[in-house]
């Protein structure tokens, strides 16, 4: 059985012990920098690390250069109620998710007060793509020149979405993802289901491997067979299946689009493995055969063509397009490509 959720500052760190070397190594030699900025993919264990450090900096107890995990500072921390660790995130009750300039304006108030007990003062934003242009300009003085014992933790995936005037300011600590076998026993001693097909579904991202073992794994098996019915009926049936995919609210269609989007990918690369001749485990076992039969329909330049359609199909829902229109073209060319042979949904 998979272990409950746990919050980021409880969550074991897998594959980024050479950041955290690097980091404890700073409060050991107490050359801590006063803005760093954590990038990588998502789900790689950013905000873990974060966490991690501010209680590193801030333990009672430590081990070495380790939090304890367990003294009072640490717990706090973990549970998000320490006054001296500030995450800052966008609002999620609006419309467009920014971090906003009044946001900024309440981060320099606070660090403008004395710190209530921590060593050290640490300011997260999460992700820090989010800041708007004004509450950039309003934080930049202070991520050059933040109070004493205080720092800025800036995480972003999207690194390349901060504006130059941030990412010269601040200190860049590259995480990377994880490797598959280290990923792969970290989910075992975990007592996760399925832990190798988890560990390759999830490439590289422990927090996605989590998720899928805290019940996405289920979910995308079901997507996966009722993109794969829609498929086998013809043009009525992906014009139902596309708009009820795309259907808003929002946070509803970015679910089950992702889902949707996760699930062909899944298949296409199992496709792109058989077709290559792989035989080891596929990453949806359940439906080897309509692999081997999309590996046949698509060939190599097809299923090169459909990936590439696929990350289209993502760039654009970003752009805003509307996702039952992406779905009807991504999936409406998928089943002209594969022909009546390779739509075919079962065995
Ligand atoms: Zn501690």
């Amino acid at each position: 059985m998979p272990e409950p959720a746990v919050s980021p500052g409880h969550a074991d760190i897998v594959g980024q012990e050479e950041v955290c070397e690097r980091l404890w190594g700073a409060l050991e030699v107490e050359r801590v920098h006063h803005c760093y900025l954590f990038e990588g993919p998502e789900g790689v264990g950013k905000a873990t690390v974060a966490l991690r450090f501010a209680m590193a900096a801030n333990c009672e107890s430590p081990s070495g250069p380790r939090p304890c995990t367990r003294c009072g500072p640490c717990q706090l921390i973990a549970a998000g109620r320490h006054p001296d660790v500030i995450r800052v995130c966008p609002d999620r009750e609006k419309t467009t998710e920014v971090i906003t300039v009044e946001q900024a304006r309440e981060v320099i108030r606070v660090l403008a007060l004395h710190r209530h007990s921590a060593r050290r003062r640490f300011v997260l934003v999460d992700p820090a793509d989010l800041l708007r242009v004004e509450a950039t300009n309003a934080l930049l003085k202070t991520f050059e020149e933040p109070p004493p014992f205080t720092t800025f933790l800036l995480i972003t995936n999207r690194a390349g979405a901060l504006l130059p005037t941030v990412l010269s300011r601040s200190f860049r600590v590259r995480f990377r993802t994880v490797g598959l076998p280290a990923l792969e026993e970290w989910l075992s001693r975990r007592g996760v289901d399925e832990p190798s097909r988890v560990a390759r579904l999830a490439f590289g991202s422990p927090g996605h491997a989590l998720g899928l073992a805290e019940g996405r794994l289920e979910e995308l098996d079901q997507a996966c067979s009722d993109l794969l019915l829609a498929l086998s009926g013809g043009t009525m049936s992906i014009l139902a299946y596309a708009e009820k995919v795309g259907a808003s609210p929002r946070t509803t269609w970015e679910k089950r689009m992702g889902l949707a989007l996760d699930t062909l990918e899944m298949l296409l690369r199992d496709a792109g493995a058989i077709h290559a001749g792989w035989q080891g485990p596929l990453l949806a076992p359940a439906n080897a055969e309509v692999a081997r039969r999309w590996a046949r329909s698509l060939g190599a330049g097809g299923l090169d063509g459909m990936d590439r359609a696929l990350h289209e199909a993502r760039a654009r829902l970003q752009l805003n397009v509307s996702p039952r229109t992406v779905a009807e073209a991504l999936l409406t060319r998928l089943a002209v490509e594969l022909g009546p042979e390779g739509r075919k949904a079962g065995t």
